[in-house]
């Protein structure tokens, strides 16, 4: 038996199967991530040529059979088409859906993270923020969301909260969050500006649809760059297959 259901999603992943057909992963607000068989998606004239392709969101409708799925059709909202202006656009959207694959779970609900990719994705074609800013802020917000929050908002040791106004913080990723400067003698970590610190508060906590309305300096977003890089190859150590493609062009 078959059973029919609907799901909101994106595909993350596409991957040609035989002559005709395509495999794909749809990241779902339903079921966590899922893989669905598209048969007859890479004929010119298949009705599934499109709706399987990789950045396609919207709704899919598929049967579930015993241990996959195959999709019969679909509703797509949007193709994120704006991001294949540029070929740099185009690897990190496939970056930021490697990333996805790679940490979601089957029969897991990913609560925020599909409207995450939704907005990150929305960043990239709109590129009034530079995609490096993008990637970072969309790698951190993802690991917030998935219970990887680092502390930006008191000294992990002393707990003080009034770190604004700190002359020299440093964000320690082995620790999990920052420290003040008194409490940090040996100065482990990466140190960070009041603006750098700010904005690490802001990504973590602003609503999703504002997450991307801000922008910071050429010296914050190196000091951005730096910060959560540590904080993803702590809290991820895994280098995604895509990452060699980001700004080769
Ligand atoms: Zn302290």
């Amino acid at each position: 038996m078959y059973n029919k259901i609907n799901v909101t999603g994106m595909v993350i992943a596409a991957m040609p199967v035989g002559e005709y057909d395509r495999r794909i992963t749809i990241l779902t607000m339903e079921r966590g991530k899922i893989s669905a068989f598209a048969r007859g998606a890479r004929k010119p004239t298949g009705a599934l040529l499109a709706c399987s392709q990789q950045f396609a969101f919207g709704e899919f409708v598929l049967y579930e059979g015993r241990d996959s799925y195959n999709l019969e059709g679909a509703d797509i909202k949007t193709y994120f088409g704006d991001i294949r202006n540029d070929m740099n656009g185009i690897y990190y959207g496939m970056y930021m859906c490697e990333f996805a694959l790679y940490m979601s779970r089957e029969n897991v609900q990913p609560g925020q993270i599909l409207n995450l990719m939704y907005v990150s994705m929305r960043a990239l074609e709109k590129a009034r923020m530079p995609k490096k800013l993008v990637r970072r802020v969309f790698e951190m917000r993802y690991l917030t969301e998935d219970g990887e929050m680092p502390e930006v908002y008191s000294c992990l040791l002393c707990h003080r909260e009034d770190l604004l106004e700190e002359e020299r913080i440093l964000f320690d990723a082995e620790k999990g969050g920052v420290v003040c400067d008194a409490c940090n003698l040996k100065h482990t970590g990466l140190p960070i500006s009041r603006s750098a610190l700010y904005a690490l508060q802001y990504i973590v906590s602003a609503p999703l649809e504002r997450l991307f309305s801000f922008n910071v300096k050429e010296t914050v977003l190196e000091e951005l760059d730096r910060v959560v890089a540590t904080w993803v190859s702590t809290r991820v150590g895994h280098k995604m297959k895509t990452e060699e493609m980001l700004d080769i062009f």
